[in-house]
């Protein structure tokens, strides 16, 4: 029975001949279109084999199978997706946005050659680290600066530098663990150090710090928990005494920020976090921080602080594995320029641009949204609801926020958010109560098409 079957699978040349199948290696490729429908045929086979089929499907039914594969494979691995979760710095969809002020920057840096490691008025070989000094230095006030690959890198580069074989202080309520396995304590040991437990996981003293410090002590570190908080019965030292007490102690003090940021969010509705500027005026020596956090730039970590120790880093040799490239520096270098006028950076840098969104500004939002879609087959509600900034920093803290919520009377919210994912670019969006929602403050008023697209595809 199915040796019959099998011999009437039609031979893959002559479905090449097909019209539909030629007009797709036209458009797509013949490697493309040839390796679908031999993996087609091959899993025809298979299933006859099987006896999961009992019949050939028609050439027809191969050409839009075939259609099918040609078109899913075509698509990249890494491509778009639209965020309507209100989390702004999604860590799964890529943290931060760029800014669409600094396409330039980066096209003319990507697309030509550039001075990356050449110094024009010296007419000699230069250096990749030159490019962000000035303006990171007039942003913030720090002596020197190094632009490494991302936040870890620039710890482990700082550690490895000037504590290796070393102790290293920090406190039981600041051991750390992000997203990815990046452990306190682990990147502590991989650096070369020895990490010193002071306090509890509640409440550290000043005493704590001063009476863990030995002659083999290298530093002492203050990391920011990013992603939890401590509240209620609790105690932490401040940047100016511990910064004092390394002075006094001739070790280095490190602050690990995560986050970084150089506006204050408070007006915004968030708790007070320092700038990096106001970390370093507390007399911090070394302060890291993340470039695709608060700070809205591309994926980089950003080192800062007192010159002598950051010219060993340059001398050291991991700082050639963990190196930005040329695009990094580029994308940085013109997101930090946006600081320079804080208006400027808080209307185009989308991070900042989301954080600072108005309730009136996010009702305004809703109200173009639901009119957009009010000729579809929903019930749409406007309503408050809380958002978060995400990525590790303003742990339980929320945004005062605004979203549409939509039912449908035949799918479920379930169905309809699962849906979304399937389509040309993917929709994220977040269920509550039943309810599907899409919030304000990061689903962004140019999306709105698309998503009414996608929408009128999902109920079909
Ligand atoms: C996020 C974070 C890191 C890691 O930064 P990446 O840029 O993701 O490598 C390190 N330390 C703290 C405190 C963080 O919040």
């Amino acid at each position: 029975m199915s040796k019959q079957l099998l011999s009437q699978i039609p031979a893959i040349n002559k479905i090449l001949l097909l019209d539909e199948v030629k007009s797709l290696i036209q458009e797509y490729s013949e490697v493309g279109v040839k390796s679908a429908i031999k993996n087609y045929i091959d899993e025809i086979k298979q299933e006859i084999l099987n006896e999961e089929l009992h019949e050939v499907p028609s050439l027809e039914k191969i050409v839009e199978v075939v259609t099918q594969i040609v078109k899913s494979e075509d698509k990249n691995s890494l491509r778009r997706v639209i965020n309507a979760t209100g989390t702004i710095l999604h860590t799964n969809l890529g943290r931060s946005l760029l800014s669409q002020k600094i396409k330039e920057n980066i096209e003319s840096v990507a697309f030509n050659y550039s001075n990356l490691e050449f110094d024009i008025d010296n007419k000699k070989r230069g250096s990749r680290y030159v490019h962000l000094i000035d303006i990171i230095k007039k942003l913030t006030g720090a002596e020197d600066v190094l632009v490494v690959n991302n936040n870890a890198a620039a710890v482990l580069l700082t550690l490895n530098t000037l504590v290796k074989d070393k102790e290293i202080v920090v406190s039981r309520g600041e051991l750390v663990e992000i997203g990815g396995a990046f452990r306190i304590p682990e990147i502590i040991k991989l650096s070369g150090g020895t990490p010193v437990e002071v306090g509890t996981t509640n409440k550290t003293h000043l005493k704590d710090y001063e009476n863990a410090i030995t002659d083999n002590t290298g530093a002492l570190l203050k990391v920011h928990t990013s992603n939890y908080k401590i509240v209620g019965f609790t105690k932490e030292v401040s940047n100016e005494e511990i910064s004092y007490l390394a002075r006094e102690n001739e070790l280095v003090s490190i602050n690990d920020l995560g986050s970084g940021q150089f506006v204050d969010f408070s007006r915004f509705g968030l708790p007070y976090e320092p700038t990096v500027k106001e970390v370093l005026d507390s007399g911090i020596d070394i302060v890291t921080f993340s470039g695709d956090k608060l700070l809205g730039g591309p994926q980089a970590g950003i080192i800062v602080g007192k010159k002598e120790y950051i010219e060993q880093m340059k001398k050291n040799q991991l700082t050639r594995a963990l190196r930005v490239d040329k695009m990094t520096l580029a994308a940085l270098e013109a997101t930090l320029k946006l600081y320079l006028d804080e208006k400027e950076a808080l209307e185009h840098i989308p991070t900042l641009h989301m954080i600072s969104l108005s309730k009136e500004r996010l009702l305004a939002k809703a109200d173009v949204f639901k009119t957009r879609l009010s000729d579809l087959d929903f019930k749409i509600t406007i309503a408050e609801d809380k958002a978060e900034v995400g990525g590790g920093s303003y742990p339980a803290s929320y945004l005062d926020s605004v979203v549409v919520k939509l039912e449908h009377s035949r799918l479920s919210a379930t169905d309809i958010e699962r849906r979304l994912l399937e389509v040309e670019i993917p929709i994220i969006t977040r269920i509550k109560d039943n309810e599907l929602i899409f919030d304000m403050r990061t689903l962004r008023t140019r999306e709105f098409d698309l998503v009414k697209q996608a929408l009128i595809e999902v109920v079909k």
